[in-house]
C-alpha cells in the first residue's frame, strides 16, 4: 500500500468530493477522540494548568504530563480570511470564511475553523462565536466549526 492510499476513501457517488481528512498524531489523538464524542476539548498541564495548543506531550513550562480537557467553546474572532475559491475539495461553494478563534475558557488558545451561518461581508473582528461539531464528510472523523452567536453586544 502506498502512503497516498492511506488518504483514499471509497465513496458510493464518485460525484461527491471529500475533503481532506485530519491525520491524529500521537500529540493530537486526543482532539480527535473528544470531537468524536461531540466535545471540543484543548490539551492542558496536568501539574501547572497551562492550556497549550497545538498539543504536546509533556508541559513546555514546567515539563509536567498533559492531557485533553473539554472546554465550551465559546470564544471571539480573533482574525478571518474568506477564500473566495476553493483550493480543496468538499467544502462546498465558494466563499468560505476561515476564522481564527480565541476561546473565553482559555484565553490566549486559539484555533482556526471554519465559520459557518454568516455572509463573508458581516464578520468583524472581535464578534462572539460559539464552536459546534460537525462530521467530516467522507469518513470517521468529526471537527468543529463556529456560528455566530448574535445579541452578544459585540
Ligand atoms: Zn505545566
Amino acid at each position: 500500500m502506498s502512503d497516498t492510499s492511506v488518504h483514499t476513501l471509497a465513496v458510493a457517488d464518485p460525484s461527491v468530493e471529500i475533503p481532506p481528512q485530519p491525520f491524529p498524531d500521537v500529540d493530537s489523538q486526543g482532539f480527535w477522540d473528544a470531537t468524536r464524542r461531540g466535545e471540543l476539548a484543548i490539551c492542558r498541564c496536568q501539574r501547572c494548568r497551562a492550556w497549550m495548543h497545538p498539543p504536546l506531550e509533556r508541559c513546555r513550562g514546567c515539563g509536567g504530563e498533559t492531557a485533553f480537557e473539554p472546554i465550551g467553546g465559546r470564544g471571539r474572532i480573533h482574525s478571518f480570511i474568506v477564500m473566495h475559491r476553493s483550493s480543496v475539495p468538499g467544502l462546498g461553494p465558494p466563499p468560505h470564511v476561515i476564522a481564527l478563534v480565541e476561546f473565553d475558557d482559555t484565553p490566549g488558545i486559539r484555533l482556526t475553523g471554519m465559520l459557518v451561518g454568516v455572509a463573508p461581508s458581516d464578520v468583524e473582528i472581535g464578534a462572539p462565536v460559539q464552536a459546534r461539531i460537525v462530521d467530516v464528510p467522507g469518513g470517521e472523523f468529526r471537527a468543529p466549526e463556529f456560528v455566530p452567536v448574535f445579541g452578544d453586544g459585540a
